[in-house]
Order: C-alpha cells, then structure tokens, then sequence
C-alpha cells in the first residue's frame, strides 16, 4: 500500500515581528541582508526574546486543527550547518521532557477521509539561498538573511494520504482554514511550502524536500510513487533518501541521504524559558477564533437559503466572504452572495487587484437593490461594478456619470424598437413562425441601449408590434 505523509511549514505573515527579535516578519520588500539584527544573526551574546502573538497565533491553529494543547511549552536547538542557517542551530520545538510543543494528535477531514495530525512545533525559518541558474550546476550561490528567524509553523501528518490527489486536497483546506484564521496569507511566496514522506509497501521512506506549489507537489509524489513502483517491479532496492523536485524536467532528483535525527544534537534551548500556556488564555482564544469554514457554510445555507454549491465557493474565502458579510443586509442575502461569486469574484480574481480595489460592501448591496427594483440592468450592473472597483464612488453617482439608468420609458423605447424593426426585415418576417427570434431582437435593442433597456417593456412592445 501507498503511503504518504506531510510536513508542512507555513509562515505566520500576519505577525508584526519575527519569532525572536523585533525584526519585521513580512521581509519581503526589504532589499538583502536589511532585515537582521544581532538575534537573528546569532551574534555572539545576543538573546532571543519570544514572540508572545506567534505563541497564540500558533496555538489558534492548533485549535483549529483538533489538536491536544500543552500547559507549558519548551524550545530546543536543532544543530546543523548550512550557508542559511546564520547561528548553526534553528531555535524549533521537539516532544521531549513530554508533549511540549504546540499542539500533537489533532485531524482534518480531506473526502471523507481522516489524515491526522501527528504534531505542531513553533520555529524559526532560515534565510534564503539565491542560486545563479540551475541549483545543481550553480557557480554562485548568494544567502539572504531577511527571512531568517521568521515565524514558521510544521504541521506533520501521519502517512495517512493513499493518492496525490488527497495531498493536494488536504493542502487546498489546510491553506483555506490558515487563511480564514488570520493568521497566515497562504498566497505569498514561500509563505507555505512542504516536504512529502512517499513509501509503497515493501520499500523505505523517501523524501521530497521543499514544494513551495501544492500542484508541484501533487506531481511530485505521483512521480515518485510510479519511480518507487517501477524500481520494486524490477527488483532494485529502493534506498532511503531525501530528494528534490525538479521542476524544468518534472522528476525528482536524488539529493543527499537523509541525516538521523540524532545527529541534530537536539538540546533545550536555555535562552528561553518554558512558557506557560494557562486555561484562560486558552479559553480567550478559543472565544475569538474566527468561525470556522464549516460552520460558515451551513449558516449561509440555512439562515439565507444560498445553494449549497455558492456557500460552498464563498465560505472557503477570507476575503469573499468577509465582503458578503459587509454587504449582507439580511435582505438580499442571496442575491448578494450571487453578485460575488458570478461576478465580483471574476472581475478581483487576483491579489494585487483586490488590494487595489474600492468596492465596498454597501455598493454590492445597493447594486442588487438597483437591479431589483429596475434601476438598473444586470448588464448595466457590470459596467458599474468596474467602475466602483477602480473608484469607490457612491453608485447613484456611476449611474449618473455614466449613463446607466434604466431606459423604461415607453416612448424612448418604441423609437428605437422601431428603429431596430426597420433594420432587421429578415428577423421581423421569420419572428412570426418562430417565437425564439423575438429574443434576438430583444437583444439588438439591448445592444442599442448598451444593455439599459428594461428587458420585459422591451419585449411586451415588441411583442405588440409584431402582433403576436
Ligand atoms: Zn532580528
């Protein structure tokens, strides 16, 4: 059998600081090796203060996650050398001395299918290798220390995953869950990133190192599985061993062995001191946690009756569904809901648009309201949904800007209805033998009023004109 496991670190991006020092969290517009400082360089004499939000932060996802959570926890020193590593040791968590680290045995349901959680540890991330071209024939490597001392949260599973396609599943919901925490915007770069355990049975375990793509890593472990499987059909010992996934020739590529964990040297860490965490500040997170996904999705449902399948969409995104709650009137729950998913969603499809974006939760409730009441048309709608995005104006005042407004005026209406009859000899004559035309020129009007047309007056007058 298939078996294959996850180590999953993910940056806390919503931190004002890194784990240890005051040095920004968020280091990512800071130009090389500008973002450090004496603690998270490791210099000599230097001590490490801890963060004391990344412990609850932490904690929260522990939570989230069903974890046991520990009165007290410890830091230890995880001893290796490499060019990221500025103090030779990462400052992680282990379960010695009992469970110290921030939460162990929690579970997630990925198609109807338990993966559990063996445990969660707070730790430091490393800085960043910058390779010249190709990783392996690099003949300069730079090191950036801006990230170093970030805080990172491993989530490891058990090998509880059979196919691919639940890894990639499972990381759909674990990035969701984090981002609708608060806690972390899985969205950025290396923001989350993840090792996968791959054996099949009868073989040792393999490891590939640090996917920062959740589609990467779903052909990652398909690969490796169908490489494990045609090694074993041909008799050769799979070894045990840590490898890379290349991404320009889509194979994983064998990279050291892995080390023992003993020869980590793992020791507790002295510089800082076991934390308490009390049942109050346990209970005071658990209060203001956020409300969870599922439970989101089965309100939306049945207080507001949206079809399952929108909940569904909305529910599972922060920024959607914090705006559906904004627009939300309890009127037109529904059709608000519609709004964004059909539209909203399609026109702010990517970060650097929402962040740019002026829309506002009473436009989209006004906007509805408009179209109810035959202000406006859907198509219409559009037009000012483009516009309030790119400038936040009050909608009346899109509408007036841009001539927006209904065209429901019978007299109006007829003059161009005519006018489209004079046009459209062909269509007039077939529209007697068959019903299905007069919708086409009820869309030639519409293209002449660019979509104001009130849809229903336009088709009752044609439909007077044609004597039908
Ligand atoms: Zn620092």
């Amino acid at each position: 059998m298939t078996k294959i496991g996850l180590e999953i670190h993910c940056q806390l991006t919503k931190l004002e600081s890194k784990l240890f020092c005051p040095c920004k969290a968020d280091y990512r517009e800071f130009e090389p090796n500008t973002n450090i400082c004496p603690v998270c360089m490791g210099i000599p004499g230097s001590l490490p203060l801890l963060n004391k939000n990344a412990v609850e932060k932490a904690t929260l996802i522990a939570m989230a996650l069903d974890c046991k959570t520990p009165n007290k926890i410890a830091f230890f020193r995880k001893n290796y050398f490499y060019p990221d590593l500025p103090k030779n040791f990462q400052i992680t968590q282990l379960n010695a001395y009992g469970n110290t680290s921030i939460g162990w045995e929690g579970k997630i349901s990925v198609e109807n299918k338990e993966i559990k959680i063996r445990r969660i540890q707070l730790e430091e991330d490393p800085g960043r290798l910058i390779y010249e071209g190709v990783t392996e024939k690099t003949k300069l490597t730079l090191v950036d220390y801006n990230r170093a001392g970030t805080p990172l949260v491993e989530i490891v599973t058990e090998p509880d995953f059979e196919t691919p396609h639940q890894v990639r599943e499972f990381l759909n919901i674990l990035s969701d869950l984090l981002e609708n925490l608060n806690v972390s915007d899985p969205g950025l770069e290396g923001a989350m990133r993840a090792d996968a355990n791959v054996s099949i049975e009868g073989g040792s375990k393999v490891e590939i190192k640090n996917i920062g793509s959740f589609h990467d890593l779903e052909k990652a472990v398909h690969f490796e599985i169908t490489r494990q499987q045609s090694l074993a059909e041909r008799k050769i010992e799979i070894i045990q061993e840590t490898r890379h996934w290349d991404d320009g020739r889509k194979i994983t590529v064998s990279a050291r062995t892995k080390e023992e964990e003993a020869e980590y040297r793992y020791h507790l860490e002295a510089d800082i001191p076991w934390v308490r965490i009390d049942d109050n500040t346990k209970n005071q997170l658990q209060l203001h946690m956020p409300e969870s996904i599922s439970s989101k999705k089965e309100r939306y449902v049945s207080k507001y009756g949206i079809t399952s399948q929108v909940a569904d969409i909305l529910s599972s995104d922060r920024y959607f569904s914090e705006l559906f709650e904004k627009a939300n009137n309890e009127t037109n729950a529904k059709d608000i809901a519609n709004m964004i998913t059909t539209d909203i969603m399609g026109l702010l499809d990517t970060r650097e648009k929402r962040e740019m974006s002026k829309l506002e939760g009473d436009h989209i409730s006004d906007l509805v309201e408009y179209i109810k009441s035959n202000k406006i048309t859907r198509a219409s709608a559009k037009l000012a949904l483009d516009e309030v995005i790119k400038n936040g104006k009050q909608l009346s005042e899109i509408i007036e800007d841009l001539d927006l407004g209904h065209v429901s005026d019978e007299a109006t209406l007829s003059d161009i209805i005519t006018e489209v009859l004079d046009e459209e000899v062909k269509a007039v004559e077939d529209a007697k033998q068959n019903p299905d035309i007069v919708n086409f020129l009820v869309g030639k009007v519409m293209q002449k009023t660019h979509g104001k047309a009130d849809p229903e007056l336009t088709l009752t007058l044609l439909k007077k004109n044609l004597g039908l």
